[in-house]
């Protein structure tokens, strides 16, 4: 009767000789492991010497079910192994964007569903409403974006709470927020400067924009908070101040006295 052993030493013979029948003699080396993959099925393991593939394993998967005689070749494949050179994941490429990539003629559509954005005239829950009235509402929405627009006032989507929160966030957390050293060395803070504009709505709470030339932040939101060296009250501290001049020196000597002399 055939042993266990000698069963797994035909399936992998077999597995070897399917091998170098796909890919050839030159790139096949030794066997490595075996893997049992379900009942009378093993994936046994070989390695690959092909140039500029180190750590990469050939696959071959063998089904040999109670009864059968031969086995069955399922499947040959090369798989990295644990010290394989592979690619590194894919990241979509919106997850790769980052802020400062974009170049003139580049375009970056907001996401029909982006968080950050909510319908301007939000007419209740979608979730409830039944085909009729979804229908309703989007001839309803189609009635007041056409009287918006009308009115000048046509923007389709403006910043949703998340939207706005999370702009106040990393605005507050970034250059133009109070940790940065620019202003934990400032005199005072940005809300009492005369150059801060202030903005309108809920963010006009925290922010402002600077508007002053000379500052590093001209023209860019910044943190009531923030502050810099440019504030509109900064005064030169008393070490600061350029020494005092002497005392003025009369010159009384005249083109007389230089030619009598
Ligand atoms: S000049 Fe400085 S303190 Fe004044 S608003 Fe601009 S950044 Fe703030």
């Amino acid at each position: 009767m055939i042993t266990t052993e000698e069963l797994a030493g035909a399936a992998v013979a077999a597995a070897r000789t399917a091998l170098l029948e796909q890919v050839g003699e030159a790139f096949v080396g030794d066997h490595d492991q075996s893997v049992a993959e379900d009942s009378g099925v093993f994936t046994h393991y070989f390695g690959c010497t092909q140039p500029g593939y180190p750590g990469w394993r050939w696959a071959v998967t063998v089904a040999q079910p109670e009864g059968q005689d031969a086995p069955t070749i399922d499947e040959v494949v090369l798989l990295p192994g644990d010290d394989a050179i592979t690619a590194p994941a894919w990241i979509p490429w919106r997850e790769r964007i980052k802020p400062g990539d974009l170049s003139p003629g580049d375009l970056l559509p907001a996401d029909e569903d982006d968080p950050r954005l909510a319908p301007t005239y939000l007419t209740g829950d979608p979730g409830d409403w039944t085909p009729a009235e979804a229908k309703d509402a989007a001839a309803e929405r189609a009635g007041i974006k056409a009287v918006a627009d009308e009115l000048g006032l046509g923007r389709a989507r403006v910043l949703s709470i998340e939207g706005r929160d999370s702009a106040a966030q990393r605005w507050y957390d970034g250059e133009q927020g109070p940790d940065v050293p620019l202003a934990q060395s400032a005199p005072a803070q940005c809300y009492s400067c005369g150059f801060l504009v202030q903005l309108a709505g809920p963010l006009s709470r925290g922010f402002g924009v600077c508007a002053n030339e000379f500052a590093n932040d001209d023209g860019r939101v910044v943190a009531h908070k923030h502050g810099c060296g440019a504030h509109s009250e900064a005064q030169l501290r008393k070490k600061q101040l350029p020494p005092p001049l002497p005392d003025p020196v009369f010159d009384t000597v005249s083109r007389s006295d230089l030619e009598d002399f």
